[in-house]
C-alpha cells in the first residue's frame, strides 16, 4: 500500500481543511463496501456534504444502527439513503456457509448472525423496515431504498 500512502501525500498538497464535522446535507448513505460504488461520483455528494456507512452489502446490522443513531444524534443527519447494488459478490456464498466455513477454518463460531444476501426487494424493504423501527432513531420518515445498477450507473428506487 505504499503508494497509497504516497497518493496522500500529493492529496494533503491540495487538501483544504476547515469543514464542519456535521453533514451539510444532513444525510446518511448506507451503502456496500464495493469497490464499484463511488458516492461522490455517482450522487454528487462531496466532503462535508454527508455520512458514508459502509459494510459488505449495504446491510443495516446492529452496527449499521449504532453508526445511524451517532450521525442523527450527534451529527445531525434527518435522512437515511440505502444503496445495495446489483452483481454483489456477497450473493455467490450463503452467509450461513460463510459462518460454516470460518468456523471450520479456526474452530471458532462467528458472533454475527446470518444476514439476508444480494440486492433484492425484499432485503432493501427488510433494511429500511429495521430503520424505521429502531427506537434509537429519531428520524425515520425520510428514509429511503435504492438499487445502483453497476452495468449502468443508475440508481434504482425500491418503494414501499
Ligand atoms: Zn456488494
Amino acid at each position: 500500500m505504499d503508494h497509497l500512502v504516497e497518493a496522500n501525500r500529493d492529496y494533503a498538497g491540495q487538501y483544504e481543511p476547515g469543514l464542519a464535522g456535521a453533514p451539510s446535507r444532513h444525510v446518511a448513505i448506507v451503502t456496500c463496501m464495493d469497490c464499484r460504488i463511488d458516492p461522490v461520483q455517482a450522487l454528487g455528494v462531496h466532503l462535508g456534504d454527508a455520512n458514508v456507512i459502509r459494510d459488505a452489502g449495504g446491510l443495516v446490522t446492529e452496527d449499521t444502527i449504532r453508526s445511524l443513531a451517532i450521525s442523527q444524534h450527534k451529527l445531525g443527519t434527518t435522512a437515511v439513503m440505502i444503496i445495495q447494488h446489483t452483481k454483489c459478490g456477497l450473493t455467490t456464498f450463503s452467509d450461513v456457509e460463510f459462518r460454516a466455513e470460518l468456523q471450520a477454518a479456526t474452530g471458532v463460531e462467528p458472533p454475527w448472525q446470518p444476514e439476508p444476501f444480494g440486492a433484492s426487494e425484499e432485503n432493501i424493504k427488510a433494511a429500511l423496515e429495521r430503520i424505521r423501527t429502531s427506537p434509537f432513531l429519531p428520524h425515520r420518515e425520510d428514509v429511503r431504498g435504492f438499487v445502483f445498477d453497476v452495468d449502468t450507473g443508475l440508481l434504482h428506487e425500491v418503494t414501499a
